[in-house]
């Protein structure tokens, strides 16, 4: 009996001792190579696809595997094809968009969580989208998908459709650049089950895309220019043997909900008609300009987007933070989206990325402009600041002016609402846009100045 558990205790102990009878280290399992991208696409709703869908037809020619992420199902939009509104307006959105998609041989097609907001505000987007819960899920659909690039909405305010939740793609995708290499966010994405009943864990691993590009929803893009990529979209594709923005204009023809009357329109013409239509006057033939946001292989700024990607993964990049701008101890500056978008650049190293200078906004008129303030008092005592307007002809300051109290080593919130007056007639040119001016005042002194350039329209609100 004692011998018997003497020849046990050896047993045991030679399969501890490290050398001896060596056992085969089992390999991690790899990744499904069915979903591996080159270019990842992040969008906010069904049909914005149609913004890269020419340069994603050029991709194809390169033999790029794309992978494609709608944000939301779209159900806030309208509906020329039918009676469904709201929830199940986005189920067939949804239907339209992998239809589209799939015309061009795309079907590594995503969808995130997030709730299509009529909004211009990027932050009220993403309030309702559930920022923290989309953003795992698009962390999530890049360590399953794996993308050399990134080409999304640029994330800023503009005079443009700049639908907020357009912004709020932009938004995610620069937020999941930045943490999906990291193992240490969302660490249950990629730790892997131990033990059975462990459904939970992921087993993904950290992925690090390489370079990001931003394509603007502005409809001044002069600033954008030079500062990535242009692609002609009238050359004809080897594989589809029609020019990219035809290819581009055949899979758009998924989007009945969206765009019926058109879409039946072209449906009557021939094809030297389409051409005309579609590339004078509705824009299908424009080159595609992007941004380069960041590359963490190099390559210059207007090179292709593939310059200087080789396969394989890179290890993961701590983003470069930019340190905060210096202040007077008593200051002003915009609030709301756009101090959110000063700090946001800072924050991922996205210095470089223009914005217009003032900034600048879109609205409808009669309406009222909102413009967010903040006061800083680093002094060691309180300061009466004065707020003042100077408005274009026809606009009055209805609240916000005046004289506040801001306490020592306080930052105060305040607003001035302007109200706005109904644009020009429509048999006048399109409204140049108005400077608005807020002026601080303390002590006799201007401390600080805020412009916003203010274009009225008519219609504004995105849908
Ligand atoms: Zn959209």
């Amino acid at each position: 009996m004692l011998r018997f558990a003497g020849a046990l205790l050896t047993v045991f102990l030679t399969a501890l001792l490290p050398g001896a009878n060596a056992q085969e280290a089992k390999p991690l399992p790899h990744e499904d190579e069915r979903y591996k991208a080159d270019i990842m696409v992040v969008v906010a709703h069904p049909d914005d696809e149609a913004a890269v869908t020419p340069y994603l037809a050029r991709a194809l020619d390169e033999h790029r595997r794309i992978a494609v992420v709608f944000g939301t199902r779209g159900g806030s939009g309208s509906n020329e094809a039918g009676a469904e509104q709201a929830a199940a307006l986005g189920d067939v959105r949804e239907i339209e968009a992998r239809s589209a998609l799939e015309t061009l041989g795309i079907n590594n097609v995503w969808f995130l969580s997030g709730k299509d907001t009529a909004t211009q505000d990027v932050l009220v987007s993403l309030g309702n989208w559930d920022h923290g819960e989309t953003l795992e899920q698009l962390v999530r659909l890049v360590r399953l998908t794996r993308p050399e690039v990134i080409l999304t909405f640029l994330p800023g305010t503009f005079r443009g459709e700049d639908h907020g939740d357009h912004q709020a793609s932009g938004v995610l995708s620069t937020e999941a650049f930045d943490l999906a290499g990291n193992p240490t966010v969302f660490p249950e994405q990629v730790a892997g089950p131990m033990k059975r009943l462990e459904p939970f864990l992921e087993n993904l691993r950290p992925w690090q895309v390489k370079k990001i590009y931003y394509f603007p929803d502005a409809d001044r893009e002069d600033i954008f220019r030079g500062k990535g990529p242009s692609y002609s979209v009238k050359e004809v594709s080897k594989l589809g043997n029609k020019p990219y923005w035809r290819m581009a204009l055949d899979a758009f023809r998924a989007h009945q909900t969206q765009a019926k009357s058109y879409l039946d329109k072209i449906a009557q013409m021939d094809e030297a008609q389409i051409e005309k239509l579609a590339t004078s006057e509705d824009g299908w033939g424009e080159d595609q300009h992007f941004v380069l946001g960041k590359s963490l292989v190099g390559g210059s700024v207007t090179g292709d987007i593939f310059e200087g990607i080789t396969p394989g993964a890179i290890p993961y990049a701590r983003p470069d933070m930019a340190p905060e701008p210096a202040r007077p101890d008593l200051s002003v500056e915009l609030g709301g989206p756009w101090s959110f978008y000063g700090e946001f650049r800072r924050a991922h190293g996205l210095t470089n990325l223009p914005h217009p200078e003032p900034p600048e906004i879109a609205l409808e008129g009669p309406g009222t402009l909102v413009v967010p303030l903040r006061i800083r008092n680093q002094t060691a005592k309180a300061h009466d600041v004065t707020l003042t307007a100077a408005l274009p002809a026809g606009w009055t300051a209805e609240n916000g002016t005046g004289k506040f109290t801001v306490a020592a080593k306080q930052t105060s919130a305040a607003r001035v609402e302007v109200k706005l007056p109904a644009p020009a007639d429509k048999a006048e040119k399109k409204a140049e846009p108005q400077e608005v001016t807020v002026r601080a005042e303390a002590n006799g002194q201007i401390i600080g100045e805020v412009k916003l350039r203010v274009e009225l329209r008519k219609r504004a609100l995105p849908e």
